[in-house]
């Protein structure tokens, strides 16, 4: 999967084609040639990045590369680039325009000297941008197509009946080598590129997979990232599949995180957006953002998640008691429903359900698990 692999003396590109690509060394080494391929100017081996240049600035090729000897390539589509530069401080896009133009202008012409060490330190200083994190990005790639991206829920209990009301779905990456990685690490990481869509589209199909095997009274509360919600497909081909399925809308909560409200009028217009197409919108992390809680409660929001870090405290620090006791009063006025998140015991468990938070959720019910164990404990 977007491996390339060539021989010794192969060309991976010419002088002045399309840069279409830059490579990750894998496997090999490869020569960097300048003056119509007379002159080697670099040679580059395992690790290390080529052919970025041209994509950076899209023009074509100003240089060649060839195979010193067998190589293996990892491929790194223009996307992964420009996205990222695109989203990125204008200042930032400046700099590297101009240090691209410094870069071009050390490459040696024919016959010229060419000056090493400005040019192997500006190479360098390109280089520092996260080759690890490129090639992180290409396996989540492949992880989210052979299904290594994985969905788990995690329980949302009643406080007053103490039942299983619902789900938050959790994703998982189960990599090869690494382990479990944290959706703190791949989240980020995918939503830095448009893989962030791919990623939620996952989650949805298996939310709604659940939810046609739940009773209708349960919910789904699923996290949606600021790429989600500003895609112009986003809601309507979520309505449509719910539609498909015969599922009501109303039975998915999404989840928008606080620092994802900085912009108040932006975040008015996705409830908004979500509200027209019948679902639920919930608070995330209620608590722990810099925007002021009378602005956070001018927004319509169905429901208030209030965030771990002051659940986890609650008992020992009479300030958060008082802050969630404020949460409360104020949902209560508001007719916000309330989850506490991050309950792992029983005090903490009686605090919160003695205060009338409505929902809670936490390890104390249980931590998230699969869809084939969701349904082997429903059948018990
Ligand atoms: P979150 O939305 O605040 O999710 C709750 C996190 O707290 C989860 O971590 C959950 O496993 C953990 N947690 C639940 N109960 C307890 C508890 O009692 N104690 C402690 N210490 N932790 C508890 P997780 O699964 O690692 O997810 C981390 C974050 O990644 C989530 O935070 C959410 O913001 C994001 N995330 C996860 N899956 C997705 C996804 O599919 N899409 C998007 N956009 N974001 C996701
Ligand atoms: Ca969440
Ligand atoms: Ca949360
Ligand atoms: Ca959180």
């Amino acid at each position: 999967f977007h491996l390339r692999y060539f021989q010794a003396g192969q060309f991976i590109f010419h002088e002045g084609e399309a840069s279409d690509r830059a490579y990750i060394i894998e496997k090999g080494s490869v020569d960097i040639l300048v003056a119509d391929n007379q002159e080697v100017i670099h040679s580059l081996s395992a690790g290390e990045l080529f052919g970025e240049m041209g994509v950076l600035d899209q023009s074509v090729r100003s240089t060649a590369a060839r195979a010193k000897t067998k190589v293996t390539l990892l491929e790194i589509k223009p996307g992964q680039i420009t996205d990222r530069l695109t989203d990125t401080d204008p200042i930032i896009q400046a700099l590297i325009g101009v240090l691209l133009k410094r870069l071009r202008a050390l490459l040696p012409k024919n016959g010229e000297q060419q000056n090493d060490d400005l040019l192997s330190h500006v190479a360098s200083v390109i280089e520092q941008s996260g080759l690890s994190k490129f090639r992180l990005e290409s396996e989540l790639r492949t992880a989210v197509n052979s299904e290594k991206v994985q969905t788990v829920f995690q329980p949302i209990v009643d406080l007053n009946t103490h039942k299983v009301a619902g789900f938050e779905a959790l994703s998982r990456w189960f990599h090869p080598k690494l382990g479990v990685i944290s959706p703190f690490e791949f989240i980020t990481l995918a939503e830095e590129t448009d893989m962030i869509i791919e990623v939620g589209s996952l989650v949805f199909s298996r939310a709604i997979d659940l939810l046609s095997q739940l009773p209708e009274s349960v919910f789904i509360s699923i996290n949606v990232s600021a790429k989600q919600l500003n895609s112009a497909e986003f809601l309507p081909s979520l309505s449509q599949r719910l539609k498909n399925q015969g599922i009501n809308p109303a039975r998915l909560k999404l989840e928008i995180t606080e620092t994802m409200m900085v912009d108040i009028n932006q975040a008015a217009t996705w409830i908004d957006r979500c509200h027209q197409a019948d679902f639920l919108v919930c608070a995330d992390d209620f608590g722990t953002g810099y925007s002021g809680l009378r602005q956070l409660l001018d927004l319509p929001f169905d429901v208030l998640k209030i965030d771990q870090v002051f659940i986890q405290s609650v008992l020992s620090n009479s300030v958060n008691i008082t802050l969630v006791e404020t949460m409360v009063s104020l949902a209560k006025k508001l007719n916000i429903q309330l989850v506490a998140e991050g309950i792992e015991d029983k005090s903490q468990h009686q605090l919160l359900k003695d205060m009338s938070v409505d929902y809670g959720q936490g390890y104390y019910y249980g931590k998230a698990i699969s869809i084939p164990d969701i349904l082997a404990q429903k059948a018990q």
